[in-house]
């Protein structure tokens, strides 16, 4: 049986972060069950944008900077890394802006820990992935021994929830995440590649930023939710499963864990997993907002055939729209738009709705919190 370790943690004060990571591990086995001396270990941190911590959007630092520490005293050699999304080329100057930014440049000068600069990327052929038979990833993670999953619990309006499976999406280098939203632009083949990803990536242990998640409009425009707590599991899948329960998703609502259902990779249901720490009924959030849009509009994506849906899909999906008053004009957006449904005019974004595959990647990437996600006023009553 899988076992998910929750323990509490009221704030990202260092001393206390670490406290309860060790305790979470320790449940577990403690850190030497994970890392052994002389391994390299990718503490593969949420780095989707360069935004303060504060901001909830990526891992904060403490969870990173504790974690380092811990490898270190196993005997393992950290580096921290990920791969930014959207338009940005992956390269030396934008991680270096994004790690600064994100309070990561800090946390490794403080552990002892490195940071990756190597932005080569590999296609390796993955012949077990259910969806694609390839991957392409960032070097980093092949070089690795081992790797240390450091999701942050948020919202999604693609994928309603982001977690553990989802956090290592950014094993994909840069800009070629917009090629998968293209190849995978159903949210139910989109599930299946995150789970080939995640299974190709094999994560030795997750710990999961749970002090403070983001609510709503994830994963960037979101509102921050003290949830107070840090997840530990060896298992992804069971560790989304806890993490969902604790926020009030069904697993039905969230495809990555709907699919992994489906793939036997976890039943969904809490009661198949050891929780160990705090039990699930002592410390679920339960007014965390969900992506209501979302998540009403997955009774029809999981029960009908594909072509049907992409009929409704144009019809109801909610779209993409530009608060031109808050827009700054900077064009990330039309950049990160993977079939280039975004068109800059007179320095304003207009958007193409039958180029829209509504992948909301340019939700997900401005900085500006200028674009909304709505839905049509009949898609509402019809969704009610
Ligand atoms: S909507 Fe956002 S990303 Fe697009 S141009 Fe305006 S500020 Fe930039
Ligand atoms: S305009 Fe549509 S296709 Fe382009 S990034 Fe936004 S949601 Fe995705």
């Amino acid at each position: 049986m899988s076992r998910v370790s929750i323990v509490k943690c009221s704030n990202y004060e260092v001393g206390r972060v670490k406290e309860a990571i060790k305790k979470s591990i320790d449940h577990l086995g403690g850190m030497s069950a994970f890392v052994k001396p002389g391994e390299k270990v990718l503490l593969k941190v949420n780095l989707l944008m360069k935004r303060k911590p504060e901001k909830v959007t990526t891992t904060h630092p403490s969870l990173a900077q504790a974690l380092a520490e811990l490898v270190i005293e196993a005997g393992g050699k950290p580096i921290i890394g990920d791969s930014p999304g959207g338009h940005y080329f992956y390269n030396k100057k934008v991680l270096e802006g994004v790690y600064e930014t994100c309070g990561m440049k800090e946390a490794a000068e403080k552990s002892g820990a490195e940071l990756n600069y190597n932005t080569e990327m590999i296609d390796v052929p993955y012949p077990e992935g259910k969806i694609t038979k390839t991957i392409k990833t960032i070097k980093p993670v092949l070089e690795a021994d081992k790797i240390i999953n450091i999701p942050k619990i948020k919202t999604h309006m693609m994928t309603v929830y982001s977690g553990a499976v989802k956090n290592l999406f950014g094993i994909i280098p840069g800009g070629n995440k917009m090629d998968y939203h293209l190849r995978f632009e159903d949210v139910r083949d989109f599930a299946d590649l995150l789970i080939d990803i995640c299974s190709f990536a094999k994560p030795t242990l997750t710990v999961m930023d749970a002090v403070i998640g983001m609510e709503g409009y994830g994963p960037t425009s979101g509102n921050p939710k003290k949830v107070g707590l840090i997840m530990a599991s060896a298992d992804p899948f069971a560790l989304d499963v806890a993490a969902t329960n604790i926020i009030g998703l069904q697993p039905e609502q969230v495809p990555t864990i709907k699919k992994s259902i489906e793939r036997g990779l976890c039943t969904g249901d809490v009661k198949d997993i050891d929780i160990l720490g705090e039990t699930l009924e002592r410390v679920a959030v339960k007014d965390f907002k969900k992506p209501t849009v979302k998540v009403a509009l997955n009774f029809y994506n999981n029960a009908l055939p594909k072509p049907i849906v992409k009929a409704i899909n144009r019809m109801i999906k909610p779209k993409p729209r530009f608060k031109y008053d808050t827009c700054k004009s900077c064009a990330v957006c039309a950049k990160s738009c993977p079939p280039k449904a975004i068109e800059m005019k007179n320095g304003k974004p207009v958007l193409d709705l039958n180029k829209c595959i509504r992948c909301f990647c340019c939700h997900e990437l401005c900085h500006f919190e200028a674009i909304d996600i709505k839905r049509a006023w009949y898609a509402k009553w019809i969704l009610r």
